[in-house]
């Protein structure tokens, strides 16, 4: 049986983001998911409190004894923190990973404005890993550094998608979900031209803490499976959406999603 996700990302105690959330994700669409932990945060609803990094050698270890045992059908990666860990991850994609899809989720900054990635580490972000990326799922604030442009429509957002795309990625999505307005277009790009939109109504919502690891686990997870890529974005849009819809409130701040519908 396909749909094993190995996962190479961060830790958030809260349960809301990073790899509790991808797990969750994973397992919800009913794919397996592995860990290669990059960094353990502190964090809660309300905030990033304290991040530890783990050397490159033990992230490289963990990837490493998972994928060489119980094998893998797509990577997802999250937060890589620093450039010693893009630099390591990079290079065991490269070695052991020929072959399977990659979701390279470029994460930045959490949502309640704490770095998960140095500065220093964004230019091998791009040179590094997005060659690497069967799709890479920005989001616009996200896109806006990748990229050099400001996006304020659909067309900026194609744009960028391509700019992006020419850094090397096979396919980009652009997520909307940071624009203004009642409806949501989400932006797929491909290297061969294609471009295809997702729209859907912005659900409102205070809950949304951990949407972006959800989003790309969830297409990966589908990469896993078999799927192609617009039917995996497809369903992994359905399945976070329906998981903000039914979120169960917890918490001061910005409250995690429901994985369990
Ligand atoms: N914490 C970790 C470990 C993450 O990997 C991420 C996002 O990828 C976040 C927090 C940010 O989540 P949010 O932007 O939903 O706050």
């Amino acid at each position: 049986m396909k749909g094993r996700v190995l996962i190479i990302a961060g830790s958030d105690c809260s349960g809301g983001a990073g790899i509790q959330a991808d797990i969750k994700s994973v397992t919800a669409l009913g794919g397996y998911a592995a860990t290669a932990i990059t960094a353990l945060t502190v964090q809660n609803t309300t905030g990033v409190f304290d991040v530890l990094g783990v050397s490159p050698e033990m992230i490289v270890h963990q990837a490493t004894v998972t994928i060489d045992d119980i094998g893998a059908d797509a990577i997802k990666t999250g937060m890589l923190h620093s450039v010693p860990v893009i630099e390591a991850v990079a290079e065991f994609i490269k070695l052991k990973c020929s072959g399977i899809p990659i979701v390279i989720d470029p994460v930045m900054v959490s949502q309640s404005g704490s770095r998960l990635l140095q500065e220093d580490a964004v230019e091998a972000l791009i040179t590094l890993m997005i060659p690497l990326a069967t799709v890479l799922t920005p989001n616009i604030p996200e896109a806006e550094v990748l990229s050099g442009m400001n996006i304020s429509s659909e067309g900026d957002m194609i744009a960028a998608a391509h700019k992006i795309g020419e850094l090397g990625a096979e396919a980009v999505l652009i997520k909307g979900g940071h624009a203004e307005g009642d409806k949501i277009v989400d932006i797929l790009w491909r290297r061969d031209g294609d471009i295809e939109g997702f729209e859907g109504d912005r659900i409102p919502s205070e809950n949304n803490h951990g949407t972006g690891c959800s989003l790309a686990s969830s297409i990966a997870t589908g990469l896993a499976q078999d799927m192609g890529l617009s039917d995996a974005v497809a369903r992994a849009r359905a399945y976070v959406r329906e998981a903000i819809r039914t979120a169960p409130n917890y918490g001061k701040g910005n409250g995690p999603l429901n994985h369990a519908h």
